[in-house]
């Protein structure tokens, strides 16, 4: 497995790779595994990046503290056998004279963009400089960041970008809720609290699967079932059954993806999760999406 940290090494390995690309922020755990054996899966080559970048994080979030695990993360990949790791240095990729913005202003302002200003800004940014030096054939983004997928899809469509972009699905702890980098800042208590939150979304998908389509009983029945314990620890950032692709909330629940986030409060700082379940059953959006989590909550 090639280590590349430079802009022109990585640029010459591209222009010679028929590749898939996962780009992360390290402190990899199953849920990038998932998404970097899908690219082994479908392309000859894989290139997996490892950058925290900086554009994406509001003030006074955790871009210092966000966990660095590059020994281990390199470690995983040489046992995966990608093809190579991308590790750019923050001032080759934004150097001081950089003087560029990007975004998709329909969607980049609602969910997590209310609370995150200029989070998905940065995100278009490091991805398009990102797809331009690697210039791969698929890349691979987690249906668990579903805004961030619809805007780097739009991004991608409206930019004409040779690459395609695949959403691969939730991967789940026990419990249900979406492995993230950041479950590491919960501790063992504030991490039992939070399981209330995959067992709220399973209980939204049991009741239309009992026939109720009532949008505004189903969102109060998920907002009474996280709050049952008058938690000051945790809020409800957001939870409403959204359109795929405008991302407006809609009535029609059967045709909706429902996406939720919500705030935790630690001692030292705030832990955002998120996650989404689909009601439109596709190829795209196979009824496994939903059966995963069910069985998650039964066990
Ligand atoms: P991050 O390192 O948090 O920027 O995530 C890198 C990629 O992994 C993004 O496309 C995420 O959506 C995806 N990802 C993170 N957690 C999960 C998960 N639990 N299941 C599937 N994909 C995930």
């Amino acid at each position: 497995m090639k280590i590349i940290y430079g802009i022109k090494e990585i640029r010459d390995l591209s222009k010679s790779l028929n590749m898939g690309f996962v780009p992360t922020m390290g402190a990899l755990h199953k849920g990038h595994i998932s998404l970097i054996e899908k690219s082994l899966e479908e392309n000859e080559e894989t290139v997996v990046s490892i950058f925290i970048n900086p554009t994406q994080f509001s003030p006074g979030e955790d871009y210092i503290h966000y966990p660095k695990t590059l020994e281990q993360d390199l470690e995983i990949l040489k046992k995966l056998n990608v093809t190579a790791v991308f590790v750019p240095r923050s001032d080759e990729i934004y150097p001081s004279d950089f003087d560029i913005t990007l975004g998709v202003p329909s969607l980049e302002n609602l969910l997590c963009g209310v609370t995150r200003p200029g989070h998905f800004r940065g995100v278009c940014l490091i991805l398009m400089i990102l797809l331009n030096l690697l210039k791969p054939q698929r890349l691979y983004l987690g249906r668990k960041d579903f805004q961030q997928l619809t805007i780097i899809q739009k991004m991608c469509k409206d930019l004409l970008i040779d690459t395609e972009v695949i959403g691969c699905p939730i991967f789940r702890d026990l419990d249900g809720l979406p492995l993230s980098s950041r479950l590491a800042y919960l501790d063992s208590s504030l991490r039992s609290a939070v399981s209330l939150f995959p067992k709220a979304l399973s209980a939204i998908i049991q009741s239309i699967d009992n026939g109720n389509q009532d949008s505004v009983y189903l969102k109060e029945n998920f907002t009474s079932l996280i709050q049952r314990e008058e938690s000051p620890f945790y809020e409800i950032l957001y939870a409403d059954f959204y359109d795929k692709e405008t991302l407006q909330p809609i009535d029609d629940v059967k045709k909706s993806i429902f996406c939720a986030a919500l705030m935790v409060k630690t001692l030292e700082k705030s832990v955002r999760l998120i996650d989404n379940i689909p009601f439109e059953i596709s190829s795209y959006y196979p009824q496994s999406e939903k059966n995963i989590l069910l069985k998650c909550i039964e066990s």
